[in-house]
């Protein structure tokens, strides 16, 4: 039986016709870079699994690559950094002609969903130790009961001092986890309830310890035990807890994915992808024609809010910067100008089409993994609310700059109209009179705790970013 179409018959045949498996066009060099690639990016997922965690090690890495802090009023000839809080990035590349045509900008986000703990979060209840957990973004609460968990945090103390928390992801570490209700008994707590209300993001809470401190009887010996625990490893008060960001993510390093390796799977690949990509193609620019900008933004999954966010002025602020160190009045004025001549990808990875969920998509417009990062000339819900929809001219200039690289991509939207939405820091950008574009490679279980990207589309996406950067 005939697969029934639902692209208003314009035809499955040629809707395949447009898609080419990114496969086909790799020479054996080609390949050889791409296992590379893969093999760094995997470590880089591993290794940054916090907005922090990427933050610190991109600006180690382009510390070494000889980039200065743009504040510090020292020269700035390969490159210069400016952070904020330390979370947010910005990089800046000086090109052969200065800063008032305009920069090529990239801008992707370090964030990804997870689970913070509260402020206060330990109690003790059924002679075991717990944490209180808070949603961050937008994740699928039943996707992380019951898997190992690792700890990462930031405890800022009150004396000016601030400690890493780091625990989980050594293969002899112990991990915490959260715990479901076995299906024996779960009929009126889970089954029989719609999803939505099935798991209620208060019953998110972590397993932490179960032994009770020697000393001591009754209640309270468990939770004195953890508290016991966090002093003695970390130097924690409960208290210090008000001022941390603990925050709990999927333990693990980075797999391969398929009988062929030919996958990656992996958590936080929204948007670290990008922000590895970003980073590999700033750093193979050589002397570009037009200066570049990189700014790795936090909280996009929450809606971009905060002194940290794209809702922030920060991209004035680096433009400002920018300005400065290429001997040029920083004025409202120029800032103003500079960015309005400015062309920006708003690099996010994108919904790659899942087979059992096809239905979700509109074929046509529907991005397949393996097929080369996407092109999203807008995102948003339905009725194109929420998009800052880029124009007809810049589509046309981005495609001359990928055809012309030889880059394999592909033209997509999210989703079928009124299916859901979503949305980028695009619009921010846009504010400013940026021409932006979203464009990212195609990823299965985004949001989930084993995101999957293809290692021949992050190849592409590096490709792509690399020519896009040193386009005049
Ligand atoms: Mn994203
Ligand atoms: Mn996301």
């Amino acid at each position: 039986m005939k697969e029934k179409s639902n692209d208003g018959g314009s035809g499955a045949k040629d809707q395949k016709d447009l898609k080419k498996p990114v496969w086909d066009a790799l020479k054996e060099t080609d390949r050889r870079e791409m296992e590379t690639l893969a093999t760094e990016y995997r470590g880089f997922l591993s290794q940054a699994k916090t907005e922090r965690a990427v933050s610190d090690l991109l600006l180690e890495k382009v510390s070494q690559a000889g980039f200065v802090d743009l504040e510090a009023g020292s020269p700035v000839e390969r490159g210069g950094w400016l952070r904020h809080h330390g979370k947010l990035l910005g990089l800046f590349m000086p090109g052969r002609d200065g800063p008032l045509g305009g920069f090529n900008l990239i801008v992707a986000h370090g964030d990804a969903p997870r689970l913070d703990l509260k402020p206060k979060c330990v109690y003790e209840d059924s002679g075991l130790g717990l944490l209180k957990s808070n949603l961050y973004g937008g994740l699928k609460k039943f996707q992380w009961l019951a898997r190992p968990l690792a700890i990462w945090g930031f405890c800022a103390m009150k004396d000016g001092r601030h400690v890493d928390v780091r625990l989980g992801e050594g293969p002899d570490d112990p991990v915490l986890t959260i715990t479901d209700i076995l299906p024996h008994l779960d009929r009126k707590v889970q089954r029989d309830k719609r999803l939505s209300d099935a798991f209620p993001a208060e019953r998110l809470n972590v397993l932490a310890n179960s032994e009770p401190l020697a000393k001591g009887k009754g209640k309270g010996r468990v939770k004195d035990a953890l508290l016991g625990i966090l002093s003695k490893r970390w130097g924690l008060a409960e208290e210090d807890l008000i001022s941390s960001e603990l925050e709990l993510v999927p333990a693990g390093p980075a797999r391969e994915v398929g009988f062929d390796s030919s996958m990656i799977g992996g958590y936080g690949q929204d948007d670290r992808l990008s922000v590895f990509s970003s980073l590999k193609s700033l750093l193979a620019q050589k002397k570009p024609r037009r200066p570049i900008m990189l700014i790795i933004y936090d909280r996009e999954e929450i809606g971009s809010y905060g002194s940290t966010g794209a809702e922030s002025n920060f991209v004035m602020r680096l433009a400002a910067a920018a300005l400065a160190a290429s001997g040029l009045e920083p004025s409202w004025h120029n800032v103003q100008v500079v960015l309005a001549r400015s062309r920006a990808i708003s690099a996010d990875v994108e919904a790659a089409v899942d087979p059992t969920f096809k239905e979700v998509h509109d074929d046509l417009n529907s991005g397949w993994l393996g097929h080369g990062p996407c092109l999203v000339r807008y995102t948003g819900g339905a009725g194109k609310y929420g998009a800052s929809e880029a124009r007809a001219e810049y589509m046309a200039q981005i495609r001359r700059i990928f055809d012309e690289a030889g880059v394999v991509w592909q033209s997509t939207l999210l989703g079928k109209q009124e299916e859901g939405g979503g949305g980028t820091v695009a619009h921010l950008l846009a504010y400013h009179g940026i021409s932006i574009v979203d464009f990212g490679p195609p990823v299965l279980s985004m949001h989930s705790p084993f995101e999957i990207c293809s290692k021949a589309d992050l190849f592409m996406n590096v490709r792509a970013q690399k020519a896009f950067l040193a386009s005049s």
